[in-house]
């Protein structure tokens, strides 16, 4: 490796900085930048994430010349600190930890205490004067050596730590409750047994030497980059392996040291709803690990302020939280050690948050100039507004249930919401109810990254130990769960399978309700109710002035349409459907599909009549009967969108769909009654329409131009609506489009028919409405042929859900059954229905742009397909030189940040490349690129 492996952070130096998250890690770059602006951090060192990727690639081996640049790392470290590694009478005692990139809270490992042996033990102990400290710190490392490095572990979900069982035995042997009461004889003795436990379990002794220490633990951290949870956390949120974690080595500060001595997790604000109140716990006398492990119950930070000895450690403390704010322009999530009454800065990130903190965090800080207006936009992540559509309890069942007494106890709110389900105790049950669509909330004494599974799979999670910053607290926030945490007087018993509490037992799969925005626990069931922003947007109970979260939500929602070019629309069919998407902010409709509109009422009869008609005429008939129900649904759906576009879409799918099958008997009877023909015959027909293929069958455009008939009346319908809306004085702007057009006279034959139409509608009604004809994109041979099809369309809609079957010969309905193990191998990234294939769906769709402009530059283009509310995708069309997405209603929020974001980055990545230019300008003998930067008009369509 020729790079540099091995970035400093200390008082005589500091190599890294803020902006280098990449290759430091985001841990790594923030000590540097903490160091950098005199917060008081312990020096250390960062091995960069470019060692991790070299130790992959080559067979897990460390890179030629790391071990020369640690020592001398060592050395420095020794020279900073005036300690020395593996010195007898004042030893160096380091922290190895993780820190990848984007923060993967509690995913890969850490070792705090290493250096420790027989002798620097007895060294440590001379040094502090505290012979039970030092071996109490050597038995937690010893611990976490064991666990971390050699591989010593519970062998099953069920199973205590075999460290905490050695431990819990030692201590009913010398009748002691509390692990602080152990004394130094019961730790020497306790050191013993783990490092017989370790013989045991491994073969092997522990390591004395301090440099062996350290070269096992780099291996163990770049190898927890790799464990099952955390490839699983990197799946959940897209971080790619490539990245790779830093390492970080930190010398070690002690919060266990004495009363004088504490450890903490503190955020700037509050990080489950974002008010601006100093939040965070800690503890008198522990270590880190002891706070975020939620194995004791912490104290509030505010209770700081009164503690005699610690006291005016707290006022540092806030001017801190200052400090992190205005540098660090976001909320943070920072980790403290007071050791002898000193303050010490141990890492600073960007705080998680949920989403109502992030819109609540991001409204203020912007307003009081903390943030700036784009990474206020930038900051937050599109799918987590999902989270502010979540329900509350419904009022009437909620004052019921606490009238009712139901009120088992009071935790602490750390995932705002309210979920209702089944109570299940291992993960693995949360993950088995969950998939049979049962909600369940999962409930664990404390949980842990095995737990990951069944936290993903559960409505809520409620734990019984634990404070603010436990696991259950960080990662539900991260994934927006409801979750109330450290409710104390919960008492579960696993092996049981029980969740008591005041005098109530709760077996596994009884009811539970779970309030994360109080910390509230109830038995049994209570409905919820919409959350509050959908009060205000969609049943509109609640008035916009009488909803805080919808003003913060507003607010992201105006900054971050100030950044977009995008343009939004709506995959809709119905005029409610319109009326919210407008409100999430949709400006106009990207795919109506009108067969959703056959089902209605008992249309659905003239349906069945216009399929199984034998002639024309019949056809015709029942066509006649379908025109009226459908000019009135597109009246609707034109009067609700108020003169914004519609692109509707004609007949799409294939016709079996509307017909009872085979398998239902029944159901064919039905047809055949209201039809009055034999069951025989509709038997037949339906036999007669029986596909091998459906989705590659007779279905899209060419239903239209084998039956023309259903097109006219469909276009006829659209045009009579048009003309009836426009004479109340209601603008329109229809989008005619054609389905799965793959060659250019498929679109011509159609477009015929609709131009035709379109001149006798208007002459019938002396109305001039305008309009459009264009297509969708969703077999490769439209994209490859884009330019000779942009001679006839006017518009291109680019159906990926159709694309990507046809690109990828994967079967949209029954791909689930292999798609999960290609994840798994990492054949596909991610569901391709899910999120766009870029490399092949999307090189179509380059193409499809490319040629479709080459014909008709002006040419509208956008996307309709189930990737439009996607955040990876909407991404991804901004690049490609989309003029819209379209999407659900409810996603439509999601796309609009999403949106925003990419612009953003788009501007990012053109002011990078502008300074390389003017660098490269200044620079006489280097050529100068002569690309132009990209463009920077709105594309909104
Ligand atoms: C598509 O194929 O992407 C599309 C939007 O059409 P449908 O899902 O109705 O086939
Ligand atoms: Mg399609």
């Amino acid at each position: 490796m020729a790079s540099k492996m091995i970035y400093y952070f200390g008082k005589s130096r500091t190599d890294g900085a803020g902006d280098m998250k990449s290759l430091l890690g985001g841990k790594g770059a923030n000590l540097a930048a903490m160091t950098k602006i005199g917060l008081p951090v312990p020096s250390g060192f960062t091995i960069t994430t470019e060692v991790c990727v070299h130790y992959y690639k080559n067979g897990k081996k460390f890179p030629e010349g790391l071990l020369t640049d640690l020592n001398r790392a060592i050395t420095w470290m020794e020279k900073e600190t005036g300690k020395k590694f593996g010195d007898v009478s004042n030893p160096l005692l380091v922290s190895v930890r993780s820190g990848a990139r984007d923060s993967m809270p509690g995913m890969m490992d850490t070792i705090l205490n290493l250096g420790l042996n027989d002798n620097t033990t007895e060294g440590l102990a001379e040094a502090t004067k505290n012979p039970r400290f030092a071996w109490d710190s050597y038995r937690r490392f010893i611990q976490m050596y064991g666990d971390v490095v050699m591989g010593v572990q519970k062998r099953h979900e069920n199973e205590h730590e075999p460290f905490e069982e050695v431990m819990h035995h030692l201590k009913q042997e010398v009748k002691v409750k509390e692990d602080t009461e152990l004394t130094e004889a019961h730790l020497k003795e306790l050191v013993k047994r783990y490092k017989a436990l370790i013989r045991e379990r491994t073969g092997k002794s522990f390591p004395t030497d301090p440099v062996k220490q350290l070269e096992g633990a780099i291996s163990a951290v770049f190898g927890s980059w790799m464990n099952e949870r955390a490839i699983l956390y990197r799946q959940k949120y897209r971080i790619p392996d490539e990245w790779g974690t830093a390492v970080n080595v930190q010398s070690m500060v002690f919060g266990n040291m004495g009363d004088d001595c504490a450890t903490g997790v503190a955020f700037t604000r509050d990080p489950a709803t974002g008010e601006n109140v100093f939040y965070g716990e800690y503890l008198v006398n522990a270590q880190g690990e002891d706070v975020v492990a939620g194995v004791r119950t912490p104290l509030k930070i505010a209770d700081m302020a009164h503690d005699k000895i610690i006291g005016p450690a707290y006022k540092e403390l806030v001017e801190v939280r200052k400090i992190l704010e205005k540098n660090f322009g976001d909320v943070q999530d920072f980790e403290f050690t007071i050791e002898k009454k000193k303050l010490y800065m141990l890492q600073t990130r960007n705080g998680k948050r949920t989403a109502l903190a992030y819109v609540k965090i991001a409204h203020d800080m912007v307003k009081e100039k903390l943030m700036t207006p784009e990474h206020a936009v930038r900051s937050g992540d599109p799918e987590a507004l999902n989270q502010l559509l979540q329900p509350i309890f419904d009022t009437d069942a909620y004052a019921k249930a606490k009238k009712e007494g139901r009120l088992m106890a009071v935790g602490l709110p750390a995932g705002p919401g309210a979920a209702s389900g089944a109570v299940v105790f291992t993960a693995a049950k949360a993950e088995q109810l969950a998939a049979k669509g049962q909600p369940v909330v999962l409930a664990r004494i404390e949980t842990s990254p095995e737990d990951l599974r069944g936290m993903i799979a559960a409505d809520g999670i409620l734990t019984a130990r634990g404070g603010v910053s436990s696991h259950a607290a960080l990662v539900a926030r991260q994934m927006g769960k409801v979750c109330v945490a450290g409710a104390g007087d919960v008492e579960i018993d696993y092996h049981k399978g029980t969740l008591k509490c005041k005098g109530v037992t709760l077996r596994e799969g009884d009811p539970i309700s779970i309030n994360g925005s109080t910390g509230e626990v109830f038995h049994g069931k209570i409905a919820t109710a919409d959350s509050e922003l959908k009060q205000v947007l969609v049943s509109k109970k609640m008035k916009p002035a009488d909803s805080k979260v919808f003003q913060y939500y507003n607010f992201i929602m105006k900054l971050a349409d100030g950044y977009r070019k995008l343009g939004l629309r709506t995959n809709a069919d119905q005029p409610d459907q319109v009326a919210n998407a407008i409100a999430f902010g949709a400006e106009g409709i990207g795919l109506c599909r009108t067969e959703h509109m056959f089902f209605e009422g008992d249309r659905i009869i003239a349906v069945r009549q216009m399929i199984l008609a034998q002639e024309e005429s019949d056809r015709k008939k029942a066509l006649a009967k379908l025109l009226p129900y459908q000019q009135k649904d597109f009246e609707g759906i034109f009067r609700a969108l108020d003169g914004r576009p519609a692109c509707i879409r004609l007949l799409d799918p294939p016709l079996h769909e509307f017909l009872p099958q085979s398998d239902n008997k029944k159901g064919q009877e039905e047809v055949a009654k209201q039809l009055r023909i034999s069951v025989e015959e509709v038997t037949k027909l339906v036999h007669e329409l029986h596909e091998f293929n459906p989705m590659l069958g007779f279905r899209g455009c060419r239903l239209g131009i084998v039956r023309p008939e259903i097109s006219e009346m469909q276009a006829r319908a659209i045009f009579q609506a048009a003309a009836a809306v426009l004479k109340d004085g209601i603008k329109v702007k229809p989008e005619i489009m054609v389905p799965l057009v793959g060659f250019k006279k498929e679109l011509d034959l159609q477009v015929e028919i609709i131009h035709r139409v379109a001149g006798e509608v208007m002459k019938e009604t002396g109305k001039k409405f305008p309009y459009s004809v264009g297509t969708m994109i969703e077999v490769p041979r439209g994209a490859l042929t884009a330019d000779e099809i942009a001679e006839t369309a006017e518009f291109f809609s680019f159906g990926t859900n159709d694309l990507t079957q046809t690109c990828l010969g994967m079967s949209r309905d029954d791909s689930n059954s292999f798609l999960p193990a290609y994840q798994g191998l990492e054949i596909v990234k991610a569901n391709p229905f899910a999120s766009i294939d870029t490399t092949g769906v999307g090189q179509l769709m380059k193409i499809g742009v490319e040629k479709g402009r080459s014909k008709r530059p002006e040419l509208k283009i956008g996307i309709c397909g189930e990737h439009g509310g996607d955040p990876s995708s909407v991404m991804f069309c901004h690049t490609a030189g989309l003029d819209y997405v379209s999407c659900s209603p409810f996603r439509v929020p999601i796309a609009r940040l999403a949106a925003a974001q990419a612009a953003l980055r788009e501007q990012a990545a053109a002011s990078k490349a502008t300074v390389k230019k003017v660098a490269a300008k200044k620079k006489p003998s280097a050529k100068v690129s002569k690309t132009k930067s990209p463009a920077t008009k709105s594309r909104r369509g």
